[in-house]
């Protein structure tokens, strides 16, 4: 009672950097025990009942297919499960195996990913496709080197489908992993050098098989039990072993680095209207949001056009018109940096738009969270 007091209250102290070093520096550190009986055991026992029914989950001795692997995790990163499942089921409607997938357009691609964000992942996904219908007779690899070779296919990916889909025993370490493990281990080193230490722990901690279960299970845990925050403890099938049970420093683990605040930056955006229809047009394949549809925009989408960028306005507009600007700006947040974007908007009256640009409707072409923003706030001014 009195620890769940001490957790509360740390929480929302939100101590400093330097405190949280101390408090952790102050900890007495108990002798871990990194055995397979002490962590994967009682959680593989937890996840048998506890564990996420998910659509593209299959429970070991059952092996989830690899493309089913490999389309919820690229569609994951970044993303939470919720809004990943009915994404991740209407791709499998209309792409229902890799070779289907390899034989879409990046077009039909990108207008089914939009809203996912991260666009470069929906890229990668077809090129990855392609790759192994040409190059592994439309069979994934099952070895961590030979996946690292496929677009989109990082350290974390190539261990989720080599464990997940092939039963192997790879190091898959994400955010939930990094946390739970921390805990139970005590592990104080701040990210990202924690991680070279967690690879060794991982071993150690996992069980002889079940392999495919395993990662899944902690991340479980992770997202239910030993949240971010304040760890629940008191429920955890990992509490009679771990190090920081109860203890109120465990919600400083992992301990974090230093955030940077993010840069910002700046643009203008045209939005010209005709009978519920807009003058769009397809952006460059290379760079951000590249090969998706959206609205003429000027000053923000690469670090050199935002340092140059100085004195945006009604001149940057693809043609002449009665543009107007809208009394707000449209605020978004990229990984790399924060965007505020003034918005003008005009009736388009004409016949011959300029090259590059056509008439849409813009709901169904698949719009880019930024420019789906964008869209509301001038329907909204209609
Ligand atoms: S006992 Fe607490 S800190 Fe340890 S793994 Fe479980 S929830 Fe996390």
């Amino acid at each position: 009672m009195v620890a769940r007091e001490n957790m509360a209250k740390m929480k929302a102290q939100k101590p400093s950097q330097d405190e949280i070093a101390k408090a952790l520096g102050a900890l007495k550190r108990a002798r871990p025990s990194l055995t397979p009986d002490d962590f994967a055991a009682p959680l593989l026992d937890w996840y048998a009942s506890h564990g996420r029914d998910l659509p593209w989950r299959k429970r070991w001795p059952e092996l989830t297919p690899a493309y089913d692997v490999f389309l919820s995790e690229l569609m994951l990163q970044q993303t939470v499960v919720a809004t990943v499942i009915p994404y991740f089921e209407r791709f499998k409607s209309l792409w229902p195996t890799i070779s289907d997938l390899a034989q879409s357009s990046e077009e039909a691609l990108l207008k089914e990913w939009a809203g996912l964000g991260y666009y470069a992942r929906a890229r990668n996904l077809r090129k990855a496709a392609i790759a192994i219908v040409n190059d592994h007779d439309g069979r994934f690899p099952e070895d961590e080197k030979a996946l690292l070779t496929l677009p989109g296919v990082g350290p974390y990916t190539a261990a989720a489908l080599s464990a997940f889909a092939f039963d192997k025993p790879a190091i898959v370490l994400d955010g939930n992993v990094e946390r739970v493990m921390a805990r139970f281990a005590g592990l104080i080193t701040p990210l990202p050098a924690l991680k070279s230490e967690l690879r060794a722990v991982y071993p150690r901690l996992a069980p002889r098989a079940q392999h495919s279960d395993f990662a899944q299970a902690i991340m479980d845990l992770g997202s239910s039990i030993c949240i971010a925050g304040t760890p629940r403890c008191d429920i955890c099938p990992l509490a009679p072993r771990c190090v920081m049970a109860h203890k109120p420093e465990a919600s400083y683990l992992p301990v974090k680095p230093k955030k940077q605040p993010k840069p910002k930056r700046q643009g203008v955006i045209f939005v010209a209207t005709k009978q519920g229809k807009a003058v769009m047009m397809r952006r460059d394949a290379k760079g951000l949001l590249g090969g998706m549809m959206g609205f003429p925009t000027k000053g923000w989408e690469s670090s050199k056009e935002a340092m140059g960028a100085t004195d945006l306005g009604i001149k940057d507009a693809p043609f002449a018109a009665d543009w107007r600007p809208l009394n707000q700006e449209v605020r978004h947040i990229f990984t790399h940096f924060e965007l505020s974007l003034r918005v003008y908007h005009t009736t388009y009256e004409g016949e011959d738009l300029p090259d590059g640009l056509t008439l849409h409707v813009p709901d169904d072409v698949g719009l880019a969270s930024v420019f789906a923003k964008v869209w509301q706030m001038v329907a909204a001014s209609d």
